[in-house]
């Protein structure tokens, strides 16, 4: 069947039928910048609503070498073994200005890449973060309804990638290096504050004891931070390559579900993502309004230079291009 061809029904149906290419060609219509293609993923997503929301949304995070890829190869392989159906989402800032990316690549998760029950999509490229995080909320949605129980979307921590992924998941996992002190200081504050489960990986061999150690430490360094829910941070170490600890981490992600659940949080933690996600679509969108508005374009400039050279102070100047913008609507 040609493109040319693909209606919204056919789509969702065959996203339904968990047909592999036609997920994949939803998820490519997100992705793309024509408003038409954008505009069929809309329509086919509206149609799937009644589908989603089924999975275990699971964010998993940690800087280039700590074992991300290594570490959903082998979660990703047990939790198949024991009957679920995988996707592997990744948020990957650094694409976009390198044009190269650290994550998401399909090599990177050879043995999982190839298994019928899982299913890897790498970082979208193009955009900000925000257009890169609305591909991926999509996404998730349209795997949901593809039948995927589990999604695990991941992330590298630049900039404020944890942020936007915190937003879309119930479970949010950090992995960190073993060698407490230097990491320990290097670590943003905020990702702990975002951490529900902060795991200490490659605690083999020689580096038990060093991941103990730092276990121990990001076990002190939450005790003082402030929790907004009823879940306390819980830390561990694992081993990607040993599967050590890999069962206790996926039970604690289980318990962490399981408690959401009957406190209520997991409902209304899902109600302030989807509130907070159409919100930013309207900062974007209206944003884009007033920037790519051709009337506006030459007061912008203007304005721009009365701040620079102090002429106007930045809120006067905000305000007169906002009321612009609101008049020329
Ligand atoms: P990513 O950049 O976070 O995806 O990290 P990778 O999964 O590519 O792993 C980086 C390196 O660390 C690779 O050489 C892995 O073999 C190694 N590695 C990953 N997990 C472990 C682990 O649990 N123990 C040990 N010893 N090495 C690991």
């Amino acid at each position: 069947m040609g493109r040319a061809t693909l209606t919204p029904e056919t789509l969702a149906y065959g996203v339904m039928a968990r047909e592999r290419a036609m997920l994949s060609r939803a998820i490519t219509l997100t992705e793309s910048t024509l408003s038409t293609h954008r505009e069929l993923a809309q329509t086919t997503l509206q149609q799937l609503l009644p589908r989603t929301g089924k999975a275990m949304r699971v964010g998993i995070s940690g800087v280039p070498g700590v074992g991300k890829s290594t570490f959903i190869e082998a979660l990703g392989l047990s939790l198949i073994e024991k009957g679920h159906r995988v996707a592997v989402l990744a948020i990957d800032p650094s694409s976009q200005r390198t044009g190269g990316s650290i994550l998401g690549d399909k090599t990177r998760m050879a043995a999982l890449s190839i298994n019928d029950n899982a299913y890897i999509r790498p970082s979208p490229t193009s955009g900000h973060l925000g257009g890169v995080a609305r591909v991926t909320r999509e996404s998730l949605l349209l795997c949901e309804a593809a039948g995927y129980d589990v999604i695990l979307v991941e992330t590298v921590g630049v900039g404020q990638s944890e942020t936007v992924v915190s937003e879309m998941v119930d479970c949010y996992l950090v992995l960190m290096l073993p060698g407490a002190g230097d990491e320990l200081q290097g670590i943003k504050k905020g990702v702990l504050e975002l951490a529900d489960i902060i795991a200490v990986n490659k605690a083999d061999g020689d580096t038990v004891k060093d991941a103990e150690q730092a276990k121990a430490a990001y076990q002190r360094a939450l005790s003082i931070i402030q929790q907004s829910g009823s879940w306390k941070p819980v830390t561990m170490t694992c081993s990607a390559v040993t599967g050590d600890g890999l069962e206790t981490l996926w039970q604690t992600v289980r318990d962490h579900r399981r408690q959401l659940i009957d406190t209520g949080e997991l409902v209304e933690r899902r109600e302030q993502q989807r509130v907070r996600w159409m919100w930013s679509m309207v900062d974007h969108s209206v944003l884009a309004s007033l920037r790519n508005n051709a009337d506006l374009h030459a007061l912008i400039k203007q304005t721009e230079l009365s701040v620079r050279q102090q002429k106007t102070t930045p809120p006067q100047a905000a305000n007169e291009l906002v009321s612009a913008w609101a008049a020329a609507l």
